[in-house]
């Protein structure tokens, strides 16, 4: 059966699915980025988990290409440039490099970009010609459909939203080092770093306060939310708020009809939705308001941008 590799690479998981035409995502699996210093082993890596997907399967796999999400990727360059929240700096040859191990045609584009065309082409956009995909991992990142069209930029690097800065440069650092970058306050990591903050600030009863920033995940926080610790409650509130604003602007360039959030902090629910939602709400502008909706991903198993990837190979076949 022929099908396409889709990677999705991202700052903590690297998730790879073997994927049919119709965006079924036979086989998947993922490892942690962050164990690969050197950008050769990662790829010789992602090269022997698709053979052990593709082994999985019970009737032969005729790989026909593998495409890739990647945070900071060039989909005209074929590179991974000056990544936020990857080892590997500067600019890599992702596609050159990558086709030293494996021979089949390979495409790559912006993370965040892959997963709106996943979720236009097979999830919940579906028939939707104005959205906008927010990914909450690591990172912040932004996929742009407007006029039934992805947005890529001159070179791939359009929606590099995470890095807008929200503080007036007076703020937390982001991978790229911009000073109040809205990704470090709104993303998985974010909502950390606020816990760590609220901590400095209130010092009161709280169950993090001898959690070090390594231990604390976003599971932790949810659940502290459902007990009713204070520091979890505002930091979710902290980060709804700076969301809020930040969807309600980004809604002034393309108006789209709805945002689709995936990502780690998506997984709190109601916790980020919720407030989100009241935020959201209030900062946008009269003439956008009731017409702009928060949505979650579509996609089972939060494959979006392993598909979307795998798309880009599939449409070529065309
Ligand atoms: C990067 C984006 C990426 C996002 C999500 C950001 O730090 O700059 O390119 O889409 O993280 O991975």
């Amino acid at each position: 059966m022929d099908l396409v590799a889709g990677i999705d690479i991202g700052g903590t998981k690297t998730k790879i699915g073997l994927v049919a035409k119709n965006g079924d995502c036979l086989q998947q699996s993922f490892f942690r980025t962050q164990e690969f210093e050197n950008f050769d082993d990662f790829l010789i890596r992602i090269k022997t988990e698709i053979e052990a997907l593709e082994a999985k399967l019970d009737f032969p796999v005729n790989l026909i290409g593998c495409g890739i999400g990647a945070p900071n990727a060039s989909s005209r360059n074929g590179t991974i440039e000056n990544a936020a929240n990857l080892k590997w700096k500067g600019s890599v040859p992702v596609l050159e490099k990558f086709k030293q191990h494996l021979d089949v045609p390979m495409r790559i584009m912006n993370d965040a970009s892959a997963a709106a065309l996943g979720e236009m082409l097979f999830g919940n956009a579906k028939n939707m010609n104005d959205f906008i995909v927010i990914t909450l991992g690591t990172g912040l990142g932004a996929g742009i459909v407007a006029n039934g069209k992805l947005i890529e930029g001159y070179d791939g690097f359009a929606g590099e939203l995470g890095h807008i800065d929200m503080t007036l440069g007076d703020g937390r650092l982001t991978g790229l080092n911009v000073r109040g970058g809205l990704e470090a306050y709104v993303s998985a990591t974010g909502l950390k770093r606020t816990v760590l903050y609220m901590l400095c600030k209130y010092m009161d009863e709280s169950r993090f306060r001898d959690v070090a920033y390594n231990d604390l995940h976003g599971e932790d926080i949810t659940k502290a939310a459902e007990e009713g610790d204070p520091i979890a409650l505002k930091a979710f509130d902290y980060t709804a708020k700076i969301m809020g604003l930040a969807l309600a602007n980004f809604t002034a360039f393309t108006q789209p009809r709805a945002f689709f959030l995936m990502g780690g902090l998506v997984n709190s629910g109601k916790w980020i939705l919720d407030p989100l939602q009241t935020y959201f709400e209030d900062y946008l502008l009269e003439v956008y308001k009731g017409k702009v909706k928060i949505l979650t991903s579509g996609m089972e198993g939060k494959t979006a941008a392993i598909c979307g990837a795998a798309a880009l190979i599939w449409e070529e076949q065309n």
